[in-house]
């Protein structure tokens, strides 16, 4: 019984420690109720940042961490699609801006997860980490091992295929993998980072050859069809939810044709960018 007390007292702690400081969940702060997009795919970033939470045969992943103190939002979100009895066993961050990895270190002391990112990436974080203030004050997580380039990952049921994508930042990394609708797989790709770099040129050029990269990738047998873009303006998240909500007979997070369009617009917008930028030279 004694147990049982304890174990309940520290259940109330935990949550109370998730939750203290969380900014108001109001939609002027930026909040949005979490849904559910897939049989195992779920939403549960913010109005300007995505953040995914991912659940396998052994627990679940969380794609991207927010900027903090908004990343406080996630376990009080996760409780809300009735997950907070899963374990987080990994964190995965597309890149080392603040609003990716802003949470990491906090949901990694939360539930003891594995956070995955590229060297690079862990570089830049502490950067930003560094110049962070306030209550927007973050530190870097700690990660036992670097996403590599190519490489993969198998949790539970699923596995997970990263790509070094640079462009954005020096160190992005996309995620490969497969989300379910009712039963049926789905192939899924988190693009690492959009829009590029021009106080680095040569990150530019970089960010058009990984579109290109990621356009082969994902023509390959089965293509892509599931944008998880890690800002939901960028797959039009909000209008697909409302679509989703009134029960449109096919998922309209599945469109093969948006995730292509998608890459191609960010490699034209690169492109023009970049021939702008030469011209004022
Ligand atoms: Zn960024």
């Amino acid at each position: 019984m004694r147990k049982i007390v304890f174990f309940l007292v520290l259940l109330i702690s935990m949550k109370a420690v998730a939750g203290a400081g969380a900014p108001e969940m109001k939609a002027k702060n930026g909040y949005v109720e979490p849904f559910r997009m897939f049989d195992n795919v779920y939403y549960v970033g913010d109005k300007w940042v995505s953040s995914y939470a991912v659940e396998t045969s052994s627990g679940l992943i969380i794609i991207d961490t927010l900027d903090f103190p908004y990343s406080k939002w996630i376990p009080i979100n996760l409780e809300k699609l009735g997950l907070n009895d899963k374990k987080v066993t990994h964190i995965f961050v597309t890149h080392g801006h603040s609003d990716h990895v802003g949470g990491a270190k906090f949901l990694q002391s939360l539930y003891g997860s594995k956070v995955i990112m590229s060297e690079n990436a862990l570089e830049l974080t502490k950067e930003q980490s560094l110049k962070s203030k306030g209550k927007k004050k973050f530190l870097p997580p700690a990660v036992e091992s670097f996403a590599e380039d190519s490489s993969n990952i198998v949790v539970g049921d699923t596995e997970f295929k990263f790509y070094i994508t640079l462009g954005h930042t020096e160190g992005d990394l996309s995620i490969d993998f497969f989300v379910e609708d009712k039963g049926k797989r789905y192939r899924a790709f988190v693009v690492g980072g959009h829009g590029t770099n021009f106080q680095k040129p040569g990150l530019a050029k970089q960010f058009m050859a990984s579109m290109a990269r990621i356009k082969n990738l994902a023509v390959e047998s089965p293509a892509v069809t599931v944008n998880l873009s890690n800002h939901p303006h960028k797959n039009n998240l909000f209008e697909n939810r409302e679509k989703n909500m009134k029960e449109v007979s096919s998922n309209p997070f599945i469109s093969k044709e948006g995730f292509f369009r998608f890459i191609e617009q960010q490699s034209d917008l690169a492109k023009a960018k970049l021939i702008h930028n030469n011209s004022k030279k």
